[in-house]
């Protein structure tokens, strides 16, 4: 049994918050570069040049990426030989949260209660999925999810019948419906499959993957690469005004279901597409 202590993993991902909070991964910076060469029109390819200027100079100047520095969402990956001392893992997580939020001057934007809360001040409470794996690894993924791409979501409990026209025809729609709201260009995940609630993280899961690489599955797969190229031809373009340039990538991952269900939901990342990830 492999014992961490809570303030080592607090001290890691007070370090992730702001490695996130500041730094766009290489996979988006890459993704918003292909897109600008391919990008038809010249506003769209400015819109992408001024994105990426932006990452370099909150990069140089050690500044958040955006205003919304978001819900910090935790994806962990917990063996089955680790012993967490000193508290719990949520303890840990949350504490590195609150620290991350507060040295790295990250906006603070959780309230307590959805109607009646005043804001933590911290931003914690995190959100946190735990995978259980074998072993005595720990590794801490971070997606600091902001409110507006988050509020562009959608689930909905399809028919069965409804198949892959069905899938696409939902995601499409939910993105056109979405607009310029998500700050695009996107990245969009989509689950399939599982229950009502699985299928939500599905889609949020598939925001965690490198950008662009394609879905294990390979029916996932070309399903990704015809809702990307139908996503793009909505035109709405970087940042709404216009263009090839809708979505960076779309991430498919499925679940197996129940003979009389077949949810699919969507989750919408915008280009400020912050992820990163650290073992402990
Ligand atoms: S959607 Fe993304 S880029 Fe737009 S305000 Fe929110 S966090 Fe910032």
């Amino acid at each position: 049994m492999r014992e961490i202590t809570v303030d080592k993993i607090a001290e890691k991902v007070k370090d992730l918050c702001i490695d996130a909070g500041y730094n766009l991964p290489a996979d988006t910076v890459q993704a918003l570069k292909d897109s600008r060469e391919k990008e038809e029109s010249p506003v769209g390819k400015q819109i992408l040049s001024s994105l990426l200027e932006n990452a370099e100079i909150a990069a140089q100047g050690e500044y958040p990426l955006c205003q919304d520095c978001g819900f910090a969402v935790y994806v962990v990956e917990l063996g089955n030989d680790v012993h967490v001392t000193g508290g719990s893992l949520r303890d840990a997580i949350d504490e590195g949260t609150r620290r991350g939020y507060d040295e790295g001057y990250l906006r603070k934007s959780i309230v307590v209660h959805p109607v009646v809360g005043k804001n933590t001040g911290d931003n914690t409470p995190s959100i946190i999925h735990i995978i259980s794996t074998k072993g005595d690894e720990l590794v801490i993924h971070l997606a600091p999810k902001g409110g507006g791409s988050e509020n562009m979501s959608r689930i909905k409990m399809m028919k069965p019948a409804d198949g892959r026209d069905g899938i696409i025809d939902f995601v499409v729609e939910a993105v056109r419906e979405a607009g310029p709201n998500p700050c695009p260009p996107i990245v969009v995940g989509v689950g399939i499959g599982g229950t009502f609630e699985h299928c939500a993280f599905l889609a949020k899961k598939a925001l965690f993957r490198p950008l662009g690489r394609p879905a294990e599955d390979p029916w996932n797969a070309e399903l990704e690469k015809e809702l990307l190229e139908r996503v793009n031809k909505l035109g709405i373009g970087p940042m709404g005004y216009g263009g090839s340039t809708t979505a960076l990538a779309v991430h498919v991952e499925s679940f197996g279901r129940h003979i009389a269900s077949f949810p699919c939901a969507v989750n919408i990342n915008c280009h400020s597409a912050r992820h990163k990830t650290v073992e402990v």
